[in-house]
């Protein structure tokens, strides 16, 4: 069978093989403790589920227009102005099937082969194999001091002729990090004066600590919408534990926009009218379950900082925001696809590798389950990497024997 070279240079995820290993492992009765999951365990908004039960109910389930049912347009419109302070026109925004593809849409229709886009490490695992997959070239600007938060002088260094985009995701999935207002500024005035465009992928913007915000890109510029180079990615998904639905959306100029619903109306033609009810359903709802989750979260976060604290070796950066947080494990092991490996087998606990998102020797950590599956992983970590524990224990009813370190 022939594969082509693009699809053969697209990288398999190590956490799809970790996560396949661990479900193996669950159904032989293992105990095992997954915080590599991204995603949180509220469940969906009651509004989300009566919004699209109700649509399925009229048994009229028909395509959309390619950008989205114009009811979902005018929900996204509205919390837009809420939490952007932006007013923005339909023309503006197109509805896709989850930020992801919302994305991968965005670089379709904004890159030519060899175009570069500057990503900010640590980075989301997806965004360098889907600007590859458009036959771009990702650029990867590490911050030096550990901070997780770029300099701007870094940033300015890894520009070209060839630059067309930066991507910011903060709050940052896998660190946790926050970046500061100044920063955001500095970048949308780089990106104005440049001309490139600033994708900010905002999918956690709400799930920030501390009494702090995430600053919108928008506030930091007076230019209209159609004439700025901010390109806000939004979706349902995380504050609203609506992974399944699969519905995210892009605020943009409408001429990026306009060839936007071009590519997925050749695609996809639609995102699901149930799906986009339920969505509707979410964001014209009661809102006080996203600060239901974030206060949780936060709580989590607290218990998990606390736990880290105590563990001899291990650096960790106190997220701002999110669900994950990213410690440096290489006084332990330089390798994380190993030690993963090797967490998974010996204190069955799922962690997701910092290779996969530009960080090797760290390992992101989800404090999106409970309390006790947090406090009960990181005993089981320490355990398995501290050289004084005893060198069996039982996990459940399963005993384990240490062999490795
Ligand atoms: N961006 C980031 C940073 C994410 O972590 C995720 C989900 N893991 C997405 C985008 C995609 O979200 P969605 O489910 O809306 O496709």
């Amino acid at each position: 069978m022939m594969i082509s070279h693009l699809a053969r240079s697209i990288a398999p995820s190590p956490t799809l093989a970790l996560n396949d290993e661990a479900r193996l492992m669950r159904e032989r009765g293992d105990p095992v403790i997954n915080m590599g999951i991204g995603e949180p365990k509220n469940k969906a908004p009651i509004t989300a589920i009566l919004s699209s039960a109700a649509q399925l109910s009229t048994g009229d389930i028909k395509y959309t227009p390619p950008d989205g049912t114009p009811s979902l347009k005018k929900a996204v419109i509205r919390y837009t102005e809420d939490n952007y302070q932006r007013s923005v026109k339909p023309e503006n925004v197109i509805i896709s099937a989850g930020a992801k593809q919302s994305i991968f849409n965005v670089l379709y229709s904004i890159l030519d082969p060899q175009d570069e886009v500057i990503l900010l490490a640590p980075y989301w695992v997806s965004y360098p194999e889907m600007i590859k997959m458009v036959y771009g070239v990702p650029v990867v600007v590490t911050p030096e001091d550990g901070s997780f938060v770029p300099e701007m002088k870094d940033i300015e260094r890894a520009l070209s002729p060839y630059t067309k985009a930066i991507i910011v995701n903060s709050p940052n999935n896998p660190s946790g990090a926050v970046f500061p207002a100044e920063l955001i500024s500095e970048i949308v005035a780089l990106c104005e004066r440049k001309k490139i465009y600033l994708i900010t992928d905002d999918i956690y913007h709400k799930l920030v600590f501390d009494g702090n915000h995430a600053i919108p890109a928008y506030t930091c510029t007076e230019k209209d919408v159609d004439d700025s180079m901010i390109i806000v990615v939004n979706g349902v998904s995380k504050l609203y534990g609506m992974t399944g639905f699969r519905i995210g959306w892009t605020i943009a100029n409408r001429r990026l926009v306009e060839a936007m619903v071009n590519v997925q109306a050749q695609t996809t033609s639609c995102t699901s009218v149930v799906l986009q009810s339920a969505a509707e359903g979410a964001l014209t709802g009661m809102q006080n379950v996203v600060e239901a989750l974030r206060l949780t979260i936060e709580n989590n976060r607290n218990v998990i900082m606390q736990e880290l604290k105590a563990f001899n070796g291990i650096w960790v950066n106190r997220p701002g925001g999110t669900f994950y947080c990213l410690p440096d494990f290489r006084a332990y092991r330089k390798d994380s696809v190993e030690l993963a490996r090797f967490l998974l087998k010996k204190a069955l606990v799922v962690t997701v590798p910092g290779k996969e998102f530009g960080m090797e020797g760290y390992l992101r950590l989800s404090y999106a389950g409970s309390v006790k599956d947090i406090t009960t992983a990181v005993e089981r970590i320490k355990w398995a990497l501290d050289p004084n524990s005893p060198n069996e224990i039982y996990l459940g009813d399963r005993k384990v024997i240490r062999d490795w370190l």
